[in-house]
């Protein structure tokens, strides 16, 4: 039988890692999607695990052969799901999760209406500001910069099934749980 696919997406400082590792332990029997990348790999990171790491030039190859499902542009760098692993695991009765930026997600909707896009969202810009100044890690035009990016992905999640605040990471998590396993049953 042909499983469910679900669509994740936070901005970044949401705790949307979190979140999903936090549903993920509970909830063994979900799969989580591997992304094509052209970013370099972060220590500890391992190549088929975290990504499949790609160069500019194999990346574009694969695009220009449509092997993907969806692929975007995130921070310059190249980021893509190839849809041969997506029905590989549909079609082996897994579940699948996708953990992708925003403007990906809405392209697996478009050619999957029956996929469920969940966006992860903070408590409040307001309170993504002061956790961003707090970090003091980032510039004032970087903190801008950041913001816009996040109401922007936030305009784009309007679109989504179903938006989870995630104000406590606890509630978040079963949240999730719940929405998935009522969407699951809903074959
Ligand atoms: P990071 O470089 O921190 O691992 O990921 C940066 C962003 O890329 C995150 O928002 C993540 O959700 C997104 N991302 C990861 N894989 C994919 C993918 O396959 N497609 C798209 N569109 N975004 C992805």
């Amino acid at each position: 039988m042909k499983k469910k696919l679900f669509v994740l997406s936070g901005s970044s400082g949401v705790g949307k890692g979190t979140v999903i590792n936090g549903f993920l332990k509970r909830n063994p029997n979900y799969s989580l999607s591997i992304s094509c990348t052209t970013r370099d790999k972060r220590p500890g990171e391992q190549d088929g695990v975290n990504y499949f790491y790609l160069t500019r030039d194999e990346f574009e190859k694969s695009i220009k052969n449509g092997e993907f499902l969806e692929w975007a542009e995130f921070a310059q760098n190249l980021y893509g799901t190839k849809r041969a692993f997506v029905d590989k695991c549909l079609n082996n009765g897994k579940d699948l999760i996708l953990e992708i930026e925003t403007v990906g997600a809405l392209k697996v909707k478009e050619q999957m209406p029956e996929a469920v896009l969940i966006f992860i969202a903070p408590p409040s810009l307001e309170e993504l500001e002061h956790r961003l100044r707090n970090r003091h890690t980032e510039d004032e035009a970087t903190i801008q910069k950041r913001l816009s990016a996040v109401r922007e992905e936030i305009e784009r999640a309007k679109k989504y099934d179903y938006t989870i605040v995630n104000d406590e990471v606890d509630s978040a998590i079963l949240k999730l749980e719940e929405i998935i396993k009522k969407e699951a049953a809903n074959v």
